[in-house]
């Protein structure tokens, strides 16, 4: 049986089974992490895991979960942020749309 060594920063060294671990692999690598419950606080604790600590718990028996961002989650946004005053104008403009609709529709020639 495979034993996974951590700590835990409260109790110090663990001795983990992969099924006591769990492991996320993030699309953008810095976020993934594992996690576990000490054995002996029962705290859950979580640390980062770059690409080498990825590979060595895999390879140790984790199961890696995928957790992918999506692109648009990560896009950089300038300006000032919407407010509840520009959502409450946009739904009153739609009431608007079929004035719209009508200014950009073609013409019917008579
Ligand atoms: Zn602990």
């Amino acid at each position: 049986m495979t034993t996974i060594k951590t700590s835990c920063p409260v109790c110090g060294d663990v001795e983990l089974t992969p099924e006591q671990m769990r492991l996320v692999v993030c699309s953008r690598t810095d976020w993934s992490y594992y996690s576990f419950l000490c054995t002996t606080c029962n705290d859950e604790v979580r640390k980062p895991a770059d690409d080498e600590v990825v590979t060595l718990l895999v390879s140790g028996g984790v199961m890696a979960e995928e957790w992918v961002i999506p692109a648009e989650a990560l896009e950089e946004h300038h300006g000032a942020a919407i407010t509840y005053d520009d959502v409450l104008d946009f739904a009153l403009g739609l009431d608007r749309v079929h004035l719209l609709a009508a200014m950009i529709s073609p013409r019917v020639q008579a």
